[in-house]
């Protein structure tokens, strides 16, 4: 089945202007038949000429996500475990000492050349999520495929988000396949060293923030030891560990979720890191801060990784509020010679826009903050120059002056 498209894609020397995966419902001029969800079709343009193949989602704005721009190369089965065994490769060919870490994003969507699914590797185990109903179609594939090329013991299937309803694809019983019934709970990861407890069935998202791996290590790097650190969205405190690790003193953890909370006291304890003054407080991030103010409470670093307050484009205005907000109540929080690593993984957010917003902050904080390090996204979350939309996570270290 073809999809017209209202422009055309190629540019008079017959090269293509465009290489965007995403075909958003207001760019189709006309359908060929009523394609159903997650089938196969070839996208034209005004012209007529062949764009590429891709994967429909009849109730979702971004009706189709282009797999192939190659007209000899079909999205079927052979196509699907090439890319596969490419973004493995990828990964699994990287020098030792890059990741350090025996847990990764295997695939990581659009970036990977396949719009809609995200593996992440923790251990011996592989989780997976099918986001789009292309991809939702191919999962029996694509699980068996993932674990025989990836030597893993079992795979299983955490799909349970908010995208999947825009893909009219909603809940379904989730995958498993593998020796599943192996799975530890907790499972125990390594990260640069350190031990981190992981529910791979209950947990936030796949488990685990895998993209801030490198974040962390740099991050703590400007922790000396004796500091009084804050962790805020601390989740299961992986930043905390890091800056135990370098020496911090005396850490308060933040993050409305009790149950993340409970683990990373685990993870101290999995770490041996029993003789610091920790305090956690299972509440919004913003009450705290607010209450810390009020307390005359200072810190000498200050983490601040929120959720991803912009989901969509529409949202941004308001996620600016929002971040402005946060990084002025640490603005006014950090003790002299502080620090502040802050973080927006929006993808609405970019880099520039979010260090606009730290302007407005710190002038509002009526104090002087340098950005001393940028933050980005780990090497086995790369960014794709065709899909922008692929660079989220930006950050960065500031310091009161
Ligand atoms: N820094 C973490 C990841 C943070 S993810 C790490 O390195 O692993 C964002 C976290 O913010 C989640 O744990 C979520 O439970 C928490 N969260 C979301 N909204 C919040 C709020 N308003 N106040 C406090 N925590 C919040």
């Amino acid at each position: 089945m073809n999809i017209y498209l209202q422009r055309s894609f190629f540019k008079k020397d017959g090269s293509r202007k465009i290489t965007h995966p995403w075909i958003f419902q207001s760019s189709i001029k006309s359908i060929d038949g009523t394609p159903g969800p997650g089938e196969v079709v070839s996208v034209l343009d005004s012209a007529g000429t062949f764009v590429g193949y891709a994967h429909f989602s009849p109730s979702s704005s971004i009706r189709a996500r282009i797999i192939s721009f190659d007209k000899d190369q079909y999205p079927d089965e052979k196509l699907l475990k090439s890319r596969l065994l490419q973004s493995f490769q990828m990964r699994t060919s990287l020098p030792t000492g890059t990741l350090n870490s025996d847990s990764a994003r295997m695939v990581f969507g659009e970036s990977d050349g396949l719009p809609g699914l995200v593996i992440d590797k923790y251990g011996k185990f592989l989780v997976a999520q099918f986001l789009t109903a292309g991809m939702d179609r191919m999962k029996e594939l694509i699980a068996n495929f993932a674990l025989e090329i990836s030597g893993a013991e079992a795979l299983i299937e955490r799909s349970d988000c908010e995208i999947r309803k825009l893909e009219g694809i909603g809940d379904s019983k989730p995958l498993s396949v593998g020796k599943t019934e192996g799975i530890p709970e907790p499972l125990v990861i390594t990260e640069n060293g350190y031990k981190f407890n992981v529910s791979l069935a209950g947990g936030q998202k796949t488990g685990f923030y895998l993209d801030q791996r490198v974040n962390r290590k740099l991050a703590s790097s400007f922790i000396s030891p004796g500091m009084r650190v804050l962790d805020c969205f601390s989740y299961t405190g992986a930043f905390s560990v890091y800056a135990v690790g370098a020496g911090a003193s005396d850490i308060t953890l933040v993050d409305e979720s009790k149950s993340a909370l409970d683990i990373a006291e685990t993870n101290f304890k999995t770490n041996g890191m029993d003789n610091v003054k920790k305090e956690y407080i299972a509440d919004s991030a913003f009450k705290a801060l607010r209450e810390f103010r009020d307390r005359n409470r200072s810190f000498d670093f200050i983490i601040l990784d929120p959720p991803k307050f912009a989901p969509t484009k529409a949202s941004v205005d308001r996620a600016a509020r929002a971040y402005k907000d946060v990084n002025l109540l640490a603005m006014k929080l950090v003790s002299a010679n502080g620090f502040i690593a802050t973080f927006s993984c929006s993808s609405g957010v970019e880099r520039e826009k979010f260090r606009e917003i730290m302007c407005w902050s710190a002038e509002d904080s009526g104090r002087d903050f340098h950005i001393v390090q940028s933050f980005s996204q780990p090497v086995d979350h790369p960014i794709s120059l065709s899909f922008p939309e692929s660079e989220y996570l930006k950050g960065f270290l500031l310091k009161v002056y």
